[in-house]
């Protein structure tokens, strides 16, 4: 029986495996583009993450060079992708510098480091009544502090 024909090119030619049917059937070829998809998607997701990499890059140099503005940022998740789950921030009453984990961070999917401004409330001043925003400084790969609390 003469090997089935697909109309799915693999990288625009046909393998030779595939081509001389030696136990390659129809199952080697889902094989081959299952691997080629998971490839595929390995590649992209490096891009993505990459590309997750410059924005943090881009917002830390904002926040560095003008000091904000703090929106646009990335979001949360982009941030733990790009592998920098660390969020420098300091009280903007007495100035008490913090770390926070953004991985141990409750978030829905769609909330940016901006967002954490008015949700990131310093200890201290809480003990004192008072409920200032915390300044958003610069993300981090390692916690800069140490303690990471
Ligand atoms: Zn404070």
């Amino acid at each position: 029986m003469a090997p089935k024909q697909h109309s799915t090119p693999l990288s625009g030619r046909r393998s030779q495996g595939i081509d001389q049917g030696v136990g390659a059937g129809p199952g080697a070829v889902t094989t081959i583009l299952a691997a080629r998809s998971a490839e595929k998607r390995a590649a992209g997701e490096d891009l993505i993450r990459e590309a997750d990499d410059l924005l943090c890059q881009s917002w830390n140099e904002r926040m560095w060079a003008d000091g904000g503005p703090v929106d646009p940022s990335p979001s949360i998740d982009q941030a733990i992708n790009a592998d920098y789950p660390w969020l420098e921030i300091k009280c903007s009453r007495c100035k008490t510098p913090r770390a926070v984990d953004l991985a141990a961070l409750p978030h829905v999917a769609t909330a940016y480091v901006h967002d954490l401004a008015g949700r990131l409330r310093c200890q201290k001043c809480r003990k004192a009544g008072k409920r200032p925003a915390a300044e958003l400084l610069q993300l981090w790969q390692r916690s800069p502090i140490g303690d990471g609390t």
